[in-house]
């Protein structure tokens, strides 16, 4: 059985039926066979751990409590409020599950739901109310932030603003526009940022997964983005005190384990990918990485774990000063964010951005911010 072709395959979108059946047929048993008398149900990919699906389940947890704990990301009984990101996605739906595993009680965790304004396929009310209605299940109190009606622009009008450069063949601004994924990010970073900052929280958690990580590091490192490079792993080591720390509990948990967690213990989430995301340049180098994976099984942990260890303290090294810059205590005039400028990047970014739909209506007279109420999609 070539696993690591599987985990291929399953990375190609929903192939996965096709997946559980040949690890049905793999006819291994359990490692612990001895204990639970179960056939093999998944195979951890870089350990060759085969494993029922009680012991999966078990393990997948196992891990990410680990994690928790070694990184201090948060602890149980200690009076910290978590704030979790939630999307809808599988990565933090099943990361909700786990921590609500693992703290059943014992942790004060709320969730915030970032509404982006995607319409196509409904993605945003669809994922919105997936992502409401789990928090509900656990009594996890839930709060949504609608990008449009705290700024005026959402990622659709984002993306009607790039066909409109397209359209009128305007090369300069075409060349400018940053990507949806990336405006998208920066609105995400920033409202969460904050809203965890202004009501009290002690860390956020977010569900990045070991196989966006690994992608995003080999993103930075072909683009030789050395302060990209030297952000930290799991958990954000950010000196200022107007940033809430950032945790990623599923850091070393790869997509594969995180689609197969989710199937074993009926975790419902939205299954249709952002419109937006097939643009994203970052999903071609995915599919490289998990190609590699094919015939390396385990690089990707491999590698992710050892650049952390490895290199990342050299990078670090050679550019104190700039990290140091970077943490620095400024706040943004406009919004009162932490900056290490005059004004932030986000405030600089909306400012840009309403002089561009600003433009669109004087030189064409169209206006392409669409309606606030997106309960209607069109
Ligand atoms: S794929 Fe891009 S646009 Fe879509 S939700 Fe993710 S970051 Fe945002
Ligand atoms: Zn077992
Ligand atoms: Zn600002």
């Amino acid at each position: 059985m070539v696993f690591s072709s599987l985990f291929y395959t399953i990375s190609k979108r929903d192939k996965w039926k096709e997946f559980l059946e040949s690890i049905r047929n793999m006819g291994r048993k359990c490692k612990f066979f001895e204990t639970c008398h179960q056939p093999a149900v998944f195979q951890i990919p870089h350990s060759n751990l085969a494993l029922c699906k009680q012991h999966f389940l078990e393990n997948v947890e196992k891990r990410v409590r680990k994690l928790i704990e070694k990184k201090h990301m948060f602890h149980p009984n200690r009076g910290e409020k978590l704030l979790i990101a939630a999307s809808g996605g599988k990565d933090s739906q099943v990361l909700i599950s786990i921590i609500k595993t693992l703290y059943p009680k014992d942790l004060d965790i709320e969730a915030l739901y970032i509404e982006l304004g995607i319409k196509t396929d409904n993605y945003s009310l669809d994922s919105g109310k997936i992502a409401e209605d789990w928090c509900k299940h656990f009594d996890i109190p839930f709060h949504t932030i609608n990008v449009k009606k705290d700024y005026g622009i959402n990622i659709d009008d984002l993306h009607n603003l790039k066909e409109i450069y397209k359209k009128s063949n305007w090369q300069y601004d075409l060349q400018a526009f940053r990507g949806e994924c990336s405006y998208c990010g920066s609105f995400k970073r920033y409202n969460i940022n904050k809203f965890a900052y202004e009501r009290g929280f002690t860390a956020v958690a977010t569900g990045h997964n070991l196989t966006d990580e690994a992608t995003s590091l080999l993103n930075n490192f072909l683009n030789q983005n050395l302060m990209f490079l030297s952000r930290p792993g799991p958990k954000s080591k950010s000196e200022s005190k107007y940033l809430v720390p950032r945790v990623k509990p599923l850091f070393f948990i790869s997509e594969l384990e995180i689609t197969m967690y989710a199937y074993y213990k009926n975790i419902p989430y939205l299954p249709t990918e952002c419109p937006y995301a097939r643009q994203s340049p970052v999903n071609k180098l995915k599919e490289v990485l998990l190609e590699i994976e094919e015939y390396r099984k385990g690089n990707m942990i491999a590698y992710t774990r050892g650049f952390y260890k490895k290199l990342q303290p050299i990078i670090n090294e050679a550019y104190q000063s700039q990290i140091r810059a970077e943490q620095s205590e400024h706040l943004c005039t406009q919004c009162g964010r932490p900056t290490f400028g005059k004004i932030c990047s986000f405030c600089k970014t909306q400012r840009y951005l309403r002089k561009q739909f600003r433009k669109v209506d004087e030189k064409l007279h169209v206006s392409i911010l669409t309606q606030n109420n997106l309960s209607n999609p069109s």
